[in-house]
């Protein structure tokens, strides 16, 4: 173990690691599941992972952070009134954060470069977290509000065992459910669309609000009024669950829509010279959201004719 005791030092940070050829193991264990997660839900999110044996890394190690991730509310201005939208954990960067754990990995590790990989499963395989019934990863003392990083680390943490191979044959509905879990159901009852538990530990992914309203493709046809709360995203599960109790931390941010903003995004007021549209998109930039502009105005309209404004 190297520089554990400075990793253990970064406040609103959780750190663990492990042989890379583990990575490789939850992407092997992710494929196997590849008919029992929404065809397209796989294709967009899953079905790109490249196992780091096929980039020639599965010697080296692998890290992985769990920051604290708080709930942000974007301002709102509307008929002299403020309202919030909306936007929850893991949408927006903390970027003093992340340079805080990218910082301390490098301390740790030498040259750490953050990649792409299951997060999920590779925190609950290196023991950093937990799955809920919900799919959504826990993280002692921090709940489900986290947001996960994987780096990829030169220097060696060992080599894949025989007992590591054997993740592969775990139940993850069994063997890595936190214990809170046990006799509960909160987050199903809470869930509107049925999501939760209709397919076993795999989360019906085909019917998430949270996936459904991430993507700017048309809504499902199952996608109800009712069911837009947030500006992406759902949290119906994550807010329930007693696991979370006191975890949740709010940011309001200093970015906002002014009336005029919010007048053109909400109910298509004329913009002729684009000063409107220009001024929206720099409010998204400055709030780290630029990415988010593809589903933006739906989302915003939906959640005003939903009455969350
Ligand atoms: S609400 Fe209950 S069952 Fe659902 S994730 Fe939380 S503890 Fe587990
Ligand atoms: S995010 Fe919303 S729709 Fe998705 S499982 Fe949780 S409660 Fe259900």
């Amino acid at each position: 173990m190297y520089g554990a005791e400075e990793l253990a030092k970064v406040d609103n940070v959780r750190f663990a690691w492990g042989p890379a050829a583990l990575a490789d193991i939850c992407i092997e264990r992710i494929r196997s599941f590849r008919n029992e997660i929404d065809g397209a839900v796989f294709d967009t999110y899953l079905a790109g992972q490249k196992k780091l044996s096929e980039l020639g890394l599965e010697g080296a190690t692998v890290v992985m952070a769990a920051m604290s991730a708080p709930l942000y509310e974007m301002p709102v201005e509307m008929g002299g009134r403020t309202s919030y939208a909306l936007v929850p954990p893991t949408y927006i960067d903390d970027e003093d954060l992340i340079r805080k754990a990218d910082g301390a990995v490098g301390e740790a590790f030498g040259k750490a470069t953050p990649i792409r990989a299951p997060f999920k499963t590779l925190a609950v395989v290196l023991g950093l977290a937990k799955y809920g019934r919900n799919n959504v990863a826990y993280v002692p003392g921090m709940g489900s509000y986290v947001r996960l990083r994987c780096y990829i680390a030169s220097k060696r943490a060992g080599s894949a065992s025989a007992g590591m191979e054997r993740l592969l044959e775990k139940d993850m509905g069994a063997d890595f459910l936190a214990e809170g879990c046990e006799g509960c159901g909160t987050c199903e009852a809470a869930c509107p669309t049925g999501a939760i538990g209709n397919k076993g530990f795999m989360l019906d992914a085909g019917r998430c609000i949270t996936l459904a309203n991430e993507s700017s493709n048309e809504l499902p046809g199952w996608y109800e009024a009712g069911f837009d709360r947030c500006l992406v995203g759902c949290m119906r599960c994550q807010e329930i669950c007693p696991m979370n109790e006191g975890m949740l931390k709010v940011v309001r941010l200093e970015a906002g829509l002014d009336e005029d903003q919010a007048s053109w995004v909400l109910h298509g007021k004329g913009d002729p010279d684009g000063r409107i549209k220009a001024g929206v998109s720099r409010v998204l930039e400055e709030n780290g959201m630029s990415y988010l502009e593809d589903v933006f105005h739906r989302n915003m309209r939906r959640l005003g004719l939903a009455g969350r404004l």
